[in-house]
């Protein structure tokens, strides 16, 4: 025998029953059904394809958001790169400097 769920109706107060199987088809897709007295019920809430379709686009914007912060991530790196390679340009730089400064001190020059 199938497992039953007992609801009350909202409007009259009637108890009845309906199978786990109904119950949980009926609380799904949030269709209507009636009480044994013809009142409509229904399941609140969001139903499963709506779920699926608001979790599916909130999915889609997370998805982006990887990718866009990918891509910031991306061209933080190329500048650091770019701001390591000027730094080591500079040392370069100033240890020319300091050569010729030796240089012109010992009279080389
Ligand atoms: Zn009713």
């Amino acid at each position: 025998m199938a497992e039953m769920i007992t609801e009350e109706c909202c409007v009259c107060g009637i108890k009845f029953a309906i199978t786990k199987i109904q119950h949980t088809r009926l609380n799904s897709c949030k269709n209507t059904f009636y009480c044994p007295n013809g009142h409509g019920q229904s399941y609140v809430g969001e139903s499963d394809d709506k779920k699926i379709k608001r979790l599916h686009k909130e999915l889609k914007s997370k998805q982006e958001t990887i990718i866009h912060l990918r891509e910031c991530n991306k061209n933080a790196n190329d500048r650091v790169d770019r701001l390591r390679a000027t730094i080591r340009g500079l040392k370069i730089s100033r240890g020319q400097w300091r050569g010729r400064a030796q240089k012109i001190e010992g009279g080389i020059l």
